[in-house]
């Protein structure tokens, strides 16, 4: 089985700009292997079509985010806020009947990786895979509950940490730039942040770089032409709030 490096990416969010801006940093370090997408690929920003187009060239293995849900009409916008429901609604109308179904047909839980290092991939959480966002120890707790893998991936709160099992009680940790996570056998639950609309205060891409020969995790941060993503929400006749919001990681 090959060992090659994994790239994980998270809530891309239509952003076209920074999904390539984290390929091409990826290949720059490593021959990539495998993709992996914990979901939202679409949302927000103004490539739906372009980035479905690229995840499915790449052949990612994904599950299905929120705002991939509401965009193929599997879940309605009565959870969102308005600007996210306008902004979700509108990628529906942008996306063909195929790209539809193929959202459609994304599962929200999966697990794939060699079978002793194996990894759950979901969106939110396992207790409720759609909706929750994972960023506190009662959420922690009852998702490692859930965990039948060593180790999962969570995305949706667009940030960048790990949890560790610590002697029963969870703890976070939040990822820098180029911090890494030995695989060693203690169970985990990683966030990848988002490649497409970090939150965190830092407006650059995340993803991470899974190395499965040596089983370790590197976060990274990646620059990427902002304005341009910014131009495309503009143009697109998208709220400006949602190309202000990239500037500045929020
Ligand atoms: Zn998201």
């Amino acid at each position: 089985m090959s060992g090659m490096p994994i790239a994980i990416i998270s809530d891309l969010h239509s952003n076209l700009e920074a999904l390539d801006a984290v390929l091409h940093h990826a290949e720059g370090l490593a021959r990539i292997d495998a993709v992996w997408c914990t979901g939202d690929i679409v949302g927000y920003c103004a490539d739906p079509s372009a980035v479905i187009a690229r995840v499915r060239q790449l052949d990612a293995v994904c599950v299905a985010g929120n705002h991939d849900l509401v965009a193929c009409g599997k879940m309605g916008v009565q959870d969102f806020n308005p600007i996210a429901a306008a902004a979700a609604l509108w990628q529906g109308e942008q996306l063909s009947p195929g790209e539809r179904d193929w959202l459609a047909a994304l599962p929200l839980v999966r697990q794939e990786g060699r079978s002793e290092s194996a990894f759950t991939l979901v969106h939110g959480s396992l207790r409720a895979p759609e909706w929750e966002y994972l960023l506190d120890h009662e959420a922690a707790e009852a998702h490692f509950a859930l965990q039948t893998t060593p180790y999962s991936i969570v995305g949706h709160s667009h940030q960048q940490f790990r949890v560790v099992e610590d002697g029963g009680a969870p703890r976070f940790v939040r990822a820098t730039d180029g911090s890494s996570v030995a695989l060693d056998r203690n169970r985990l639950i990683l966030n990848a942040g988002s490649t497409g609309q970090p939150r965190d205060g830092d407006p650059r891409a995340g993803y991470i770089l899974y190395h499965q020969d040596a089983a370790i995790a590197t976060w990274h941060r990646v620059e990427y032409d902002i304005e341009a993503a910014q131009k495309r929400i503009v143009e697109a006749g998208l709220n400006p709030w949602l190309a202000e919001r990239l500037a500045i990681g929020h």
